[in-house]
């Protein structure tokens, strides 16, 4: 195992990374903006390096600053957390060149994944279920679109192959409009994303989100750690996420999972991922795949018993995977609420003073937190400031911690999303389980969508 980690995130998740160290006997550099010196995991690291001010660009997503923070400290390996740099081809191959291990894929798999038409080649060819659609890019011969669409049928959707973020997508009802909104989406992509390949799907109307979390070494061995249900979003943001998904089968867990560590076998896959699915009447549909630690990863710790980020460090080391398929199981349920500094009905985000914390506790809570009484939650960057996340032997007892654990918490000072949490684990919907992705939005007061119920 390596010596030395340089932690190149904030928030919970660079805390997350310092505790798998710590548990690794591996030392910490946390390298933090001007604006996060006062960050739990900035205070705890071994060593911590000031990387700029306060603007992401100047510190988070500064690779120079990064690249020289890790050599000055004589860091050994690079772990990127999510989101900033953690699925830039361009950061994990300097990462490599300057001689440092980068926590992630390599950064051709990166650049691979990062393009939603090569990352769906890539899953076709490999046996994974994808949406019926365009093979590959759209060309610009309107006759030969038309005729695609009508194969394809509508509704369907043109979506940029640079796309992200839930940006650079469009869905067309009629035949009338898909010219003009291919047209009107390669615009907007090549603003957006500086490429103008967009391509075409079938759109579906009342899907889940089922994603399912890999582990591979590189050299060809993977496994799959079962799936997660992240349909409760709002704006394309995931607001709820629970493992095992609601009315997934056995079979089908292990069907769905197989394809998707055969398909990293097949890349030579290296480090955590996940396979992003819409779920709709009993099939899925590979959407993207994340080369990097999810959000929501600790659902599927608890359900599995698999430390996510102690596995990334290992398999980054060289040591290869702890664990064989027929080691993992899946025991009871687990949800995670994410807790964001923000209105809970304007949505506007809400940074400053916690005047006041209390953490929530008992059998099955586990909080992923950075925040502390006095800390201050700067205005730069996300809004999460929280993850409240409740196991159980089954969704019952996992719901009824859930309730117990945000009666209990406590954040004064600033507005936050906790009294929306209560309002959906209360729902019934939510409680019954397996509602579609616009059911949040529909509840909190109509998007247009019509859909909402199981699918
Ligand atoms: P991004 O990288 O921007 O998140 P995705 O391809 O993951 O893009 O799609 C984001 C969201 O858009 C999905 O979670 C889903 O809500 C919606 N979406 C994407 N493709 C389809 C589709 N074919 N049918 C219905 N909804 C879709």
């Amino acid at each position: 195992m390596f010596d030395k980690v340089l932690i190149a995130n904030r928030g919970e998740i660079a805390l997350r990374i310092l505790r798998a160290c710590r548990e690794l006997q591996i030392s910490t550099v946390a390298a933090y903006s001007s604006a996060d010196r006062d960050l739990k995991h900035v205070r705890l690291a071994d060593e911590a390096v000031c990387i700029g001010p306060p603007p992401s660009q100047e510190s988070y997503l500064n690779i120079p600053a990064l690249i020289s923070a890790a050599e000055v400290t004589d860091a050994v390996a690079i772990h990127p957390g999510y989101g900033f740099l953690a699925e830039n081809d361009d950061f994990a191959e300097q990462v490599e060149q300057s001689g440092f291990i980068f926590i992630g894929p390599r950064p051709e798999t990166i650049r691979v994944m990062g393009d939603k038409v090569s990352a769906i080649r890539a899953m076709k060819e490999a046996g994974v279920p994808c949406v019926p659609g365009s093979d590959g890019a759209l060309g610009d011969d309107p006759d030969i679109n038309l005729k695609l669409g009508r194969e394809i049928g509508y509704p369907l959707i043109i979506k940029a192959a640079g796309g992200g973020g839930g940006r650079g997508m469009r869905v067309v009802h009629a035949e009338a409009s898909l010219l003009s909104a291919i047209s009107m989406t390669r615009t907007e992509a090549l603003n957006a994303f500086g490429s103008e390949v967009v391509y075409m799907e079938k759109f579906l109307e009342r899907p889940r989100h089922v994603e399912f979390q890999v582990l591979a070494d590189g050299e060809g061995n993977a496994i799959h750690l079962g799936e997660r249900d992240c349909s409760m979003q709002r704006r394309h943001q995931k607001v709820v996420e629970e493992a095992p998904a609601p009315g997934i089968t056995g079979e089908q867990r292990e069907a769905v999972g197989r394809r998707c560590a055969e398909a990293c076998e097949k890349i030579r896959y290296r480090g955590a991922g996940t396979f992003e699915f819409l779920y709709q009447d009993g099939e899925f549909y590979f959407i993207e795949m994340n080369t990097r630690v999810q959000v929501e990863h600790p659902v599927t710790e608890m359900v599995t018993g698999v430390d996510i980020v102690k596995e990334q460090m290992r398999i980054a080391a060289g040591e290869g995977l702890s664990y064989r398929q027929e080691d993992i199981c899946m025991r009871g349920h687990a949800i995670e609420c994410r807790i964001n500094a923000e209105d809970p009905e304007t949505f506007i985000p809400s940074p400053g003073a916690i005047t006041q914390y209390h953490a929530p506790g008992g059998p099955g809570v586990r909080v992923d937190t950075h925040i502390y009484n006095g800390y201050f939650v700067p205005p730069y960057y996300d809004s999460m400031i929280a993850k409240l996340i409740t196991h159980g032997e089954d969704r019952q007892v996992a719901l009824a911690r859930m309730c117990g654990a945000l009666s209990e918490v406590v954040i004064d000072g600033i507005k936050c999303n906790v009294p929306l949490q209560r309002t959906i684990i209360s729902d019934s919907g939510f409680q019954a389980g397996g509602m579609d992705i616009h059911y949040l939005e529909k509840k909190l007061g109509g998007t247009g969508k019509e859909s909402g119920g199981p699918s």
